[in-house]
């Protein structure tokens, strides 16, 4: 047995994960992160017991932990190197759990190990390599090849959401202008559509929110989409026209066999997905030459728990 921990802004989970993925177990608390890394970390190890003692099944059968963390972690040393999210800098993760818990630990970014799930036994199975794009509040990556997570040499690789692909009438959190992230997460997503709102664009978007701004999000805009809107197709289609040149440079780079789309975003379905599918072959380069898949991933919130597991595997 393995365990999977996805440590994410909002909620710590645990699972416990078998030797062909499947999770069999799992229970969750949440962050919390104001108090502080040494808190938190409690709560992990505690979390990590709870769940071996709830399933009846000794230490002695777990054979690593994995977990994936919202940020850049070293996977050598299995240091927490810089979390945004949770206010975390250069923290000894691996090295902490594994005095506690004398089982082996690895420690790896979310979208990465939600990538290798997805390779493992999602959308990306049996395939030679993939590409996991996560459009959620932020935009991740993960690159499996041959099996193995590609992180970088330095562990700062698969940044998909870091890389620039245009200019942007706002700076991404990361300092810079143009990142994907900036266009086409749920984040930039209702960003965009505001504008459009506060120019005075007619949309029934203002109608389904009644009038609350602040309730528009990414499920709302692609209802609205979907039913015809003007405003809420015109910002779709200015995310999928960035997302496409960012999964065209992922293609000229890589060449993967397949790209999973998951996070929020990915639950507008086919709608999405057509669009990019299309997108990406307008602007391809080499069009006499095939290019991979565009798929959606298929493993929803569990791939965090079953990646991480599988970083001990
Ligand atoms: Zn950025």
């Amino acid at each position: 047995m393995y365990i999977g921990v996805d440590l994410g802004g909002t909620n710590i989970a645990v699972g416990l994960v078998d030797e062909n993925s499947v999770l069999k177990y799992h229970k969750s608390t949440p962050t919390r992160a104001e108090r502080g890394s040494e808190e938190v970390i409690k709560d992990i190890i505690g979390l990590i017991n709870e769940t071996i003692r709830d399933y009846g099944i000794s230490k002695e059968n777990i054979k690593a932990i994995g977990i994936g963390v919202p940020g850049i972690a070293d996977p050598t040393s299995g240091e927490v190197i810089y979390c945004v999210n949770l206010g975390w800098n250069n923290i000894p993760l691996k090295e902490t759990l594994e005095t506690e818990l004398s089982i082996p630990v690895f420690v790896d970014n979310d979208a990465t190990v939600a990538g290798l799930a997805e390779y493992k036994i999602g959308a990306m199975k049996d395939c030679e390599s993939g590409v996991f794009i996560t459009l959620g509040t932020g935009v991740g990556g993960g690159i499996v090849i041959n099996g193995r997570v590609r992180s970088g040499f330095n562990g700062v690789g698969a940044e998909i959401g870091h890389m620039i692909v245009g200019e942007n009438f706002y700076d991404c959190n990361c300092g810079r202008n143009g990142c994907l992230e900036t266009f086409a997460s749920s984040t930039a997503l209702i960003k965009y559509t505001e504008k459009l709102i506060n120019e005075g664009k007619e949309t029934s978007i203002v109608r389904k929110v009644k009038g609350n701004l602040e309730e528009v999000n990414g499920k709302v805009i692609f209802e609205a989409a979907i039913e015809g809107d003007y405003v809420a197709n015109k910002a779709v289609d200015r995310l999928v026209k960035y997302l496409a040149i960012g999964i065209t440079n992922i293609i000229n780079i890589l060449d993967p066999e397949t790209i999973a789309l998951g996070g929020g975003l990915s639950g507008a379905g086919e709608f999405l997905l057509k669009k990019v599918q299309k997108e990406v072959e307008a602007v391809r380069y080499m069009k006499m030459m095939p290019i991979g898949k565009i798929v959606l991933a298929t493993l929803g919130n569990e791939a965090g728990i079953i990646g991480a597991a599988a970083l001990g595997m």
